[in-house]
C-alpha cells in the first residue's frame, strides 16, 4: 500500500522556488531516506507533507486519503520529529510525554502506560524525572522522538534528528528507527549524511534546489554514483 503519494509539489517563498514540481511516494513499511544538501527543500518538503505549511500547487495524498480533505484525520497517525528540538524543558520527560499523548486523547492508565513504554523505548527511563534542561543533546534529540511517537503513528516523519549528538545516542537513536520499521512503522528519514541512509534506508530520494534529482535503492545509487 501507498503511506503517501505527493504529485507536482510547487511551494515559493517570495520569488524563491523551495520545491520545484517534486513528486514523492512513500510505501507502506519501508525506511525512506530523504538526502540533500543544506537548503535542498528537505524540511519544506515533510512539513508540507504533514501540512504544516500550504504549498503553491500540487496534490497530496497520505494514507490513501486527500489531505486538503481529511488533514485532522491523517494528522492522528502521523507523528514528526522536528530539526528543532520541541520540547519543554521546565517539564520532566514524564509529563512532556503526557503532553503530547493528552494532544491525541490519550488519558488515565492508557496515557501512563503509553509514558512508560515510550521512555524505556528511547532509552530514558532512568530519566523520567529529572528536568531536561539539564539533559545532554542526545538525551533531548530521544525525548524529542519519544513526543513523536506516544500516540504511536503509522507514519513517523524524522527531520535530521542525529544533528549534534554523541556517538551513543546517534548508534541509539538508528537502532530505535529499526526497531519501529520492524514493529511496522513507516519512516522518513530526513538527513544529509549519507552514511545514515545506507545504515537505514530501504530507498532513498535525493533532493537538490528544490528538485528530485535521483532515486532508488541505496544499490541502485551507488552503482549510478561509481559509473558516472
Ligand atoms: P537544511 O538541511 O538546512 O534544513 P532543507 O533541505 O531542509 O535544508 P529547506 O529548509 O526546506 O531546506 O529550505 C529550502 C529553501 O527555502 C532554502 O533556500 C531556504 O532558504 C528557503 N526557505 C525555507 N523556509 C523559508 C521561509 N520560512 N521563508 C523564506 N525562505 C525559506
Amino acid at each position: 500500500m501507498q503511506v503517501a503519494k505527493l504529485r507536482n509539489i510547487v511551494k515559493r517563498y517570495g520569488n524563491a522556488l523551495a520545491l520545484d514540481h517534486v513528486d514523492l511516494d512513500i510505501h507502506e513499511g519501508e525506511i525512506l531516506g530523504l538526502l540533500g544538501p543544506n537548503g535542498a527543500g528537505k524540511t519544506t518538503l515533510i512539513h508540507a507533507l504533514a501540512g504544516l505549511v500550504g504549498i503553491d500547487s500540487g496534490s497530496i495524498e497520505v494514507f490513501g486519503k486527500n489531505q486538503r480533505r481529511h488533514l485532522l484525520d491523517i494528522k492522528r497517525d502521523i507523528g514528526l520529529v522536528t530539526q528543532d528540538i520541541a520540547i519543554f524543558e521546565d517539564m520532566v520527560p514524564a509529563e512532556n510525554l503526557a503532553f503530547f499523548g493528552g494532544i491525541y486523547g490519550l488519558k488515565g492508565n492508557a496515557l501512563k502506560t503509553r509514558i512508560a513504554e515510550t521512555l524505556a523505548f528511547v532509552g530514558l527511563p532512568e530519566h523520567a524525572k529529572k528536568t531536561p534542561a539539564k539533559f545532554s543533546g542526545g538525551m533531548k534529540r530521544r525525548l524529542n522522538i519519544a513526543c513523536a511517537l506516544v500516540h504511536r503513528p503509522k507514519l513517523l516523519i524524522m527531520d535530521e534528528p542525529t544533528v549534534g549528538i554523541d556517538p551513543q545516542s546517534r548508534n541509539h537513536i538508528l537502532e530505535s528507527v529499526r526497531e519501529l520499521r520492524r514493529r511496522g512503522t513507516t519512516i522518513l528519514y530526513t538527513t544529509h549524511y549519507m552514511e545514515e541512509v545506507e545504515a537505514l534506508a530501504s530507498r532513498v530520494v535525493i533532493l537538490d534546489q528544490g528538485h528530485v534529482i535521483a532515486q532508488g535503492t541505496v544499490d541502485d545509487l551507488v552503482r549510478h554514483i561509481q559509473y558516472e
